[in-house]
């Protein structure tokens, strides 16, 4: 198993961090993190590796015993606040930690399912979370666990008790700022270990970024924003800027510009980069302002030494869609053409899915994820979108009245091929698998004005199905012949994750309440169990004494009822709720 070890950098990092902090019983060091993804008996990042692959390399679960599989335990996240609950569990030293709607943390006994802490972040009024009130989990090191909260503020608290040691505002919630992704924890040479956010609130004009502080202080580091024109900095003196002004921005659009970062970002230790995706330029209507818009919907890869930007690649250049571009970078070895290349993929929003040289951000191909794709025929060799220039929503003033332009159906919808559930990569079958969804939408500009904390949009828009007995599709997709292996189809959207485990089995949740373990190489459904609610959140698997877990997030939310359209009322009836469930052999059945 350990032969799977690839970071040669590494054990630089851990002498380092072996030097200045010693360990004690239970905490989490730089090199437990920088081996997470190998290390099966506790999950320690968003991702089950820093890479994002998602992929558990236990196998007492697989396609033969997973018939037995049954529950272990399930703990209620109580209250009233049952609303979408997209988080990804941690587990160490037999403790899991798992964050719910509103900002709520939650420490549990792994073996019994009994709450061991709970912590309840006071809310003020007035916050401005556009797609409801979600968080998606939190971040472990040393004794210390994180999260961030949707008042926009980073917390640590003692990971033994829960009591908060440190809090520091990302930003103002009453601008439109507020955070629900998990935080990264990443190892540095020059400034100890560093906590990595970035920003939601795309939709309120926010100024996008990413930014490190001290994962034992709490003091910022540096702070890289993501559109063109803006300075970063580094511990407070302005250092280089990103892009150059008005280069693909007009006037002062960009100040207002969005890139929100909002969900959260990956850590390659080969190449020593932090990777983001960032979301849609602000407003959506793309005719105030022309131009590529950079570094919006793009992807990013930054120094986490310094803050420093290394390379961009943007997927949809001038986005007239909400296409975002903040969907998960996954480091890859992509063996081609007898080369091994270190290579990164991504599902975006946009309906295609990118491999890029993940040292430089070179293109290195595209396909079409989902079918009927209408406002690209296609990316080009250098992997810009060749448009389908009627496809775009109208320009308001070439209207009679000056206040709606023309409408047009675009698929896909705003809500994606793909959105905030993550893909997993299996080192077995090198397929990456991808829940998607196959929908469209109506969708017209309208004129708007920046104003602090009001959405920001001009726009309206309206989602549709296309298919009649479908829209959720779980595809398993060879990033190397670029060709889709199976595909699994689901009434309701997918919304919750995938897991891929060395059993050959994948793990995903439906709305419809079913956690699933699918066949890797086929897509058959080998097992099922309904937790009676939705699930949007992506399945974690861990050892426990010896035994193989599986655990997931269950509570139907998020952004489907709020902003579904003619989707939403289709899943209307779907009850809410609030647990963490954990599954696992009986003992007979795993001795056997
Ligand atoms: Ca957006």
């Amino acid at each position: 198993m350990l032969a799977r070890i690839r970071f040669g950098a590494v054990s630089i990092f851990a002498l380092a961090a072996a030097a200045t902090f010693p360990a004690h019983a239970g905490e989490v060091t730089d090199d437990m993190i920088l081996k997470d993804a190998v290390t099966p008996t506790s999950v320690l990042t968003y991702g089950l590796g820093t890479q994002g692959q998602r992929f558990s390399p236990l196998k007492q679960i697989n396609r033969d015993t997973v018939k037995n599989l049954v529950p272990a335990w399930s703990f209620s996240f109580g209250g009233e606040k049952q609303r979408g609950q997209e988080s990804q569990a941690l587990v160490n030293d037999g403790v899991v930690y798992v964050t719910g709607s509103y900002s709520r943390l939650y420490a549990i006994d792994a073996k019994t399912g009994e709450k061991l802490w709970q912590y309840d972040a006071r809310l003020p009024e007035g916050i401005l979370p556009c797609c409801d009130v979600v968080n998606r989990g939190a971040a472990l090191w040393k004794d210390k666990v994180y999260f961030a909260t949707l008042d926009a503020q980073l917390v640590a608290l003692n990971a033994k008790t829960g009591k908060p040691v440190w809090k520091k505002a990302i930003d103002d919630f009453q601008g439109g700022y507020s955070e629900t992704a998990a935080p990264l924890v990443v190892p540095t040479k020059t400034n100890g270990t560093l906590i990595v956010t970035g920003v939601s609130g795309g939709e309120f004009g926010v100024v996008g970024r990413v930014e490190a502080r001290s994962a034992e202080t709490g003091e910022k580091v540096w702070v890289r924003p993501v559109l063109e024109g803006m300075m970063g900095t580094y511990k407070g003196q302005e250092t280089t800027m990103t892009g150059k002004v008005n280069e693909t921005w007009p006037g002062d659009m960009y100040k207002f510009g969005g890139g929100a970062t909002w969900l959260g970002g990956t850590f390659d230790p080969e190449t020593g980069l932090v990777y983001f995706g960032t979301g849609n330029p602000a407003p959506w209507n793309s005719h105030m302002r022309p131009g590529d818009n950079k570094w919006t919907s793009s992807r990013i890869a930054i120094d986490p030494e310094n803050g420093d930007l290394k390379w961009g690649f943007q997927t949809t250049p001038h986005d007239g869609w909400d296409f975002d571009g903040v969907n998960e970078f996954i480091a890859f070895d992509l063996n081609k053409d007898g080369k091994t290349i270190k290579a990164g993929a991504t599902a975006d929003r946009n309906g295609f899915f990118y491999v890029l040289d993940r040292t430089d951000g070179k293109f290195i191909s595209a396909m079409p994820f989902v079918s009927k794709i209408t406002w690209a025929k296609g990316i080009d060799a250098s992997g810009r979108p060749i448009y389908n220039d009627d496809n775009r929503p109208g320009d308001p003033t070439k209207s009679a009245d000056g206040k709606e332009g023309a409408e047009v159906f675009s698929v896909p919808s705003f809500l994606g091929g793909k959105n905030q559930m993550p893909m997993a990569y299996s080192n077995d079958t090198h397929l990456f698998y991808v829940p998607s969804n196959e929908w469209g939408m109506n969708i017209h500009n309208e004129p708007v004005a920046y104003k602090k904390g009001a959405a920001y949009l001009g726009a309206g828009f309206t989602i549709h199905t296309i298919f009649d007995d479908h829209i959720g599709s779980l595809k398993a997709v060879d990033p190397v012949s670029n060709k889709i292996v199976w595909e699994y189809k689901n009434k309701a959207p997918l919304w919750g994750g995938v897991l891929a485990t060395a059993g050959g089995l994948v793990f995903a949740g439906t709305p419809e309440g079913y956690l699933k373990a699918f066949d890797d190489k086929t897509g058959e459904v080998v097992w099922q169990f309904n937790v009676g609610t939705g699930i949007v959140a992506p399945p974690i698997s861990w050892e426990q004494d010896g035994q193989q877990m599986i655990g997931v997030t269950a509570g139907w939310g998020g952004a489907v009822p709020l902003w579904g359209g003619d989707v939403a009322k289709q899943v209307k009836d779907i009850n809410q709720g609030g647990s963490f469930w954990v599954f696992k052999l009986p003992q007979k059945t795993a001795s056997n």
